[in-house]
């Protein structure tokens, strides 16, 4: 297992792809990443972004999001994370590894958890670090990255605590990596919000090694949840907003969409699961499960796809 700062030596300058020294300054560029008072790496700099309005369009990302997770980290269904030690997140990891198992979840039906042993694992939009405690768990080392702040420092203080990985501040469509240094690629209900899904799925293509795997979960388009919010003009993410933000982007996206995404990849699967007349909203929570059967696979709101690098 590496150590943060083995895993600091992996790490590459998001502006111009060269290497980063031991104080987390690009040898190149200059640019400098490991920022003392922010406990963390930070890989978003006005330096990546092609134009002002690219940099700009970031920022009301960051906001939205990052001033979403302040607010949500301290709720109980997180904060109480931060108050266990590392024996009680591994317990915790077990469980939640188990609870995705059994409502076959991108990571627990699609990722092959035990075949993570050893493999560096990116996970793209950690958020408080669930996903990375887990990936962690099963033997990986874990690259934990947000776009905000407070989610790659909350994922960096557990995965401190487990070890076994690193959490750290970037943007999908500039990965702080070198090309073809990563095993997989973890990301699950994160890029469907990037203002530039093509450009971050590239990013992954290019660092993941030959032969690596991507495991992605995007919105579907053709889903109960999605429809009625289009239908009735919903913005959704309502649990995230913070004194009158907006969610700033979110694209739903169809079977064919998606392979068209991952075209550049040798083979993509792509799989729709999660329906239930459950999503239906104001009467859905009084309907019985039994028939969700009948919409799992046609009409949920999960795209998982598995998609796979060419090897040479
Ligand atoms: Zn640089």
């Amino acid at each position: 297992m590496l150590v943060t700062q083995e895993l600091a030596k992996i790490f590459a300058c998001p502006v111009c792809l060269e290497h980063i020294s031991a104080g987390g300054d690009c040898i190149h560029c200059g640019e400098s990443f490991n920022k003392p008072e922010t406990r963390t790496y930070s890989f978003v700099c006005r330096g990546m972004y092609p134009s002002d309005a690219d940099f700009d369009s970031a920022t009301k990302v960051i906001d939205f999001w990052g001033n979403g997770w302040k607010k949500r980290l301290a709720e109980t269904d997180h904060s109480f994370l931060f108050d266990m030690d590392a024996a009680q997140l591994g317990s915790y990891a077990d469980k939640s590894i188990a609870w995705c198992r059994k409502n076959k979840t991108l990571m627990g039906f699609e990722v092959p958890i035990e075949s993570l042993k050893n493999k560096l694992v990116l996970n793209i939009g950690c958020g408080a670090g669930d996903e990375a405690l887990m990936l962690s768990r099963a033997g990986a080392t874990c690259f934990a990255m947000d776009i905000t702040l407070p989610a790659a420092q909350a994922a960096n203080s557990l995965l401190g605590k487990v070890g076994g990985g690193i959490g750290f501040q970037a943007d999908a469509r500039h990965l702080p990596f070198p090309s073809g240094s990563i095993d997989f690629v973890y990301s699950s209900g994160v890029l469907h919000h990037s203002a530039d899904i093509k450009k971050s799925i590239s990013e992954i293509y290019r660092v993941l090694k030959p032969g690596g795997t991507a495991y992605l979960m995007l919105y579907a388009k053709w889903s109960i949840t999605f429809m009625q919010e289009k239908l009735l003009r919903w913005t959704g993410e309502a649990a995230w907003e913070t004194e009158g933000r907006k969610n700033p982007l979110t694209t739903t996206h169809s079977a064919r969409d998606c392979r068209k995404l991952f075209a550049d990849f040798e083979q993509v699967n792509v799989n729709k699961r999660g329906g239930s007349f459950r999503n239906i909203a104001k009467i859905g929570r009084f309907l019985p499960q039994t028939f969700d059967f009948l919409v799992d696979k046609t009409l949920g709101a999960n795209m998982n796809i598995v998609a796979i690098k060419p090897a040479v």
